[in-house]
């Protein structure tokens, strides 16, 4: 059976990768696509609708799943409707403060949701290796830099904020400060982390997690290629959770 998804933000970056990826896929149709700004242009041949028209498009087509990458109070709004209108809900917008994650809990009551600030398979992958490496250099000082497009709204990358939590379970709760970018006189305190955020160009995202000793530095790097990555791990999750129960799933998850 073809997943039938709904795209929210579908103008977007991230909205026409996702469309454009679908089309190709037998496994997904895409029934409909919104934006907050529709330019009346089709994305891959598939039509764009206001985002005021969401709720109408989806009581008349059914999707059984959207998937959104937007903004953090889109995303809120979206995960609402999806809640109400019992369609489940995958979204990798980042930058969600605690009442927006709230909301998303709230719909995870009715429904299935799964959100992901990185859907890539490598960035799963670092997590881990961050983690190992953490465990067994304990005293090395770790500092993390990412790198994004000039367009991004979001300092730092949800991704970056998911390797700091990686770093800090990996020292068992053994939390210092964490440190955005540093100016003046801005000594190093023992434990923090310091996370620094370069915007520049096209850059589609990269992520370094550097562990340094005394004498030697261990460096832990992923480059996404492609917005194609996010895309598609994004598709794989929403095939994956149409058929769950409602709750709060992790891109982990996936495929288990
Ligand atoms: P973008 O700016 O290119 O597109 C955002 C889309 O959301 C646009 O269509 C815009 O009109 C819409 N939008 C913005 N604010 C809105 C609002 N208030 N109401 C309705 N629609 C609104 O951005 P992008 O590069 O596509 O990224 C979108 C989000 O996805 C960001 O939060 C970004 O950090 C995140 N992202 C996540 C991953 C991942 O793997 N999880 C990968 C890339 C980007």
């Amino acid at each position: 059976m073809s997943v039938r998804i709904g795209v929210t933000g579908a103008t977007g970056r991230m909205g026409r990768e996702v469309i454009g990826l679908a089309v190709d896929r037998p496994d997904v149709s895409v029934v409909l696509a919104v934006s907050r700004d529709p330019d009346g242009e089709a994305v891959d041949g598939v039509e764009v609708s206001p985002a005021e028209d969401l709720e109408a498009l989806v009581e008349d087509r059914e999707p059984h799943v959207l998937v959104d990458f937007t903004a953090p109070e889109a995303t809120e709004e979206y995960a609402t409707l999806a809640g109400d209108r019992g369609v489940a809900f995958v979204s990798g917008t980042t930058g969600l403060d605690a009442s927006q994650e709230g909301t998303l809990d709230e719909a995870a009551e009715s429904v299935p949701v799964l959100h992901a600030s990185n859907f890539s398979r490598g960035i799963a992958t670092l997590r881990a290796a961050v983690a190992d490496a953490v465990a067994e250099l304990p005293a090395y000082d770790v500092e993390v830099i990412e790198t994004h497009h000039r367009g991004k709204r979001d300092a730092p990358s949800g991704t970056a904020s998911d390797l700091v939590d990686a770093v800090e379970e990996a020292r068992d709760g053994r939390t210092g400060d964490r440190v955005h970018g540093r100016s003046g006189h801005a000594p190093r305190s023992e434990g923090e982390v310091g996370v620094h955020s370069v915007r520049a160009g096209a850059v589609t995202g990269e992520h370094v997690v550097v562990l340094a000793g005394n004498d030697e530095q261990l460096r832990l790097e992923h480059r996404a290629g492609d917005r194609r990555t996010f895309a598609a791990g994004a598709l794989d999750a929403a095939e994956w959770l149409t058929d769950r129960d409602p709750g709060r799933y992790d891109l982990g998850e996936v495929g288990r």
